[in-house]
């Protein structure tokens, strides 16, 4: 975490997103490190200055995890538990929402709603793909939902092109598409050795390829018109 956040740091990551606990489709993958995982997270954010965000997957676990994050990640798995939203609307800490797999628009939105009707009023939403019927990519990239949500809500939305195609040759057009159509931010998953990643290397950029796509977007993001902010107030 360490080299690779050194990395992304330079390339103008402005947050640093790792999993501590993981929810794996099967029992038997690795759960990620827990506890001991997030106080590696925290030494990596202040080490680089970044701000750091982690998904927490049980209500019972938030202020937990508040406790070393500065944002808290619900994962696509977890967009409906009702129960964990509840939660992450109490605390003060500024969640990312990412789509449900099989969730529509107005499901996500819906469950923003759960959160900010806690009075925690900083949701950032994620699109990071649907299920579809072609296994040529991971999931489908809905990169309608980006302009599609800013016409009903105003919470930001960011792209997750790793999760939603889980091809590394598939990422940079995906969040330059993303980009384009209005994306607040991206979401990428980068690794220096994928092949001992613990969860999703063959999807992982390498700190190079991440690079590239870094001064792409900044071009792009120049190109139209966005300002980049350091940092949104909530985290700075
Ligand atoms: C993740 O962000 O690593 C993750 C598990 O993503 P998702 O919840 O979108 O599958
Ligand atoms: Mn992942």
């Amino acid at each position: 975490m360490f080299r690779i956040a050194e990395r992304v740091c330079q390339s103008g990551a402005n947050l640093f997103r790792g999993g501590a606990f993981k929810p794996r489709t099967s029992p038997y993958a690795f759960q990620g490190m827990g506890e001991e995982g997030l106080a590696l997270l925290r030494e990596v954010g202040d080490k680089f200055s970044m701000p750091v965000v982690t998904e927490v997957t049980d209500p019972r676990l938030v202020e937990l995890v508040a406790q070393y994050a500065d944002m808290l990640q619900v994962g696509a798995r977890n967009m409906q538990n009702f129960a964990l939203l509840t939660e992450v609307g109490k605390s003060k800490r500024p969640v990312l929402l990412k789509r449900g797999m099989s969730a529509t628009i107005n499901d996500l939105l819906m469950c923003a709603e759960y959160i900010l009707s806690q009075g925690n009023s900083s949701v950032v939403l994620c699109e990071r793909g649907i299920k579809s019927f072609d296994s040529a990519t991971r999931n489908l990239f809905d990169v309608a939902a980006v302009p599609a949500v800013q016409t009903l809500s105003h919470l930001p939305i960011i792209v997750d092109p790793s999760h939603a195609t889980g091809r590394p040759d598939l990422i940079p057009p995906c969040a330059m598409a993303g980009l384009a159509a209005g994306a607040d931010g991206v979401h990428i998953e980068v690794h220096d050795c994928p092949e001992v990643a613990k969860s999703d290397g063959p999807q992982a950029l390498l700190p190079d390829q991440y690079d590239e796509l870094a001064g792409q977007l900044k071009d792009l993001a120049t190109l139209l018109g966005k300002t980049i902010s350091p940092l949104p107030e909530t985290l700075a």
